[in-house]
C-alpha cells in the first residue's frame, strides 16, 4: 500500500482472490488475515480505510501495488505508516494507549506545555554539552529527538509531515 499523494509507503498487507474481488468491487482496500484467517477490510473498526486509486502488479504476478488515499494512521499504533522509525511507532502507541507505568503516558498525561518544556530543556542540555565537548552528546540528542517525538505525537502531528517538510526543502541542485 502506497499513499497515492506522495508515494510514502505505508503498509504490507496479504490479499486472497476474494479480498482482491472485494477491493476492485467497493474501491476500499481488503486483505485476508493470516492469524485470524479471515476477510477484514482496512479501517473496520478504527475508521481509517483506505481509498484504492489503482492497482498494480508485479512482474511474475505474485505481489500487487496499491495507491491509496488513507483516511488516517494506516498502522495500528497510529503511525501514518507501518515502516516509520520504530521508535516514533513505539511512542504514538503509548500516547494512544497510556499504559500504566509508561514514562510516555506519563508526559501525554502532563499535556503538550509540559512535553514542550521537557523538548527546551532537553534542547538546552544537547547543545552545551556540544559547547563543553563533555562526551554526552549522543545521549543528550537522543534524550532531544525522543521528546520530540513525544511532543509531535501528543500535539497530534505525524513525523511524516516532518519529513515531508524537510524534502519540500531540499533543492534540487543540492541532491
Ligand atoms: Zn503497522
Amino acid at each position: 500500500m502506497q499513499d497515492a499523494s506522495d508515494g510514502r509507503v505505508l503498509m504490507l498487507a496479504w490479499m486472497d482472490d476474494e479480498a482482491l474481488r472485494l477491493t476492485r468491487e467497493t474501491g476500499e482496500a481488503w486483505f485476508w488475515s493470516r492469524s485470524r484467517e479471515r476477510l477484514w477490510r482496512k479501517g473496520e473498526t478504527s475508521g481509517n480505510v483506505l481509498a484504492v486509486e489503482e492497482i498494480r502488479d508485479d512482474c511474475d504476478g505474485d505481489a500487487l501495488l496499491l495507491k491509496v488515499r488513507p483516511a488516517g494512521p494506516a498502522c495500528h499504533t497510529g503511525s501514518t505508516s507501518c515502516f516509520a522509525p520504530a521508535l516514533w511507532r513505539t511512542v504514538v502507541e503509548r500516547v494512544r494507549e497510556r499504559p500504566e507505568g509508561s514514562y510516555v503516558a506519563s508526559l501525554a498525561d502532563a499535556g503538550v506545555a509540559r512535553c514542550a518544556q521537557k523538548v527546551g530543556e532537553e534542547a538546552l542540555e544537547a547543545a552545551l554539552s556540544a559547547v563543553a565537548n563533555d562526551g554526552r552528546l549522543v545521549e543528550e540528542a537522543a534524550d532531544l529527538v525522543f521528546h520530540l517525538y513525544v511532543l509531535l505525537a501528543v500535539a497530534g502531528v505525524d513525523v511524516a509531515a516532518v519529513e515531508d517538510e524537510l524534502a519540500r526543502r531540499v533543492k534540487p541542485s543540492a541532491a
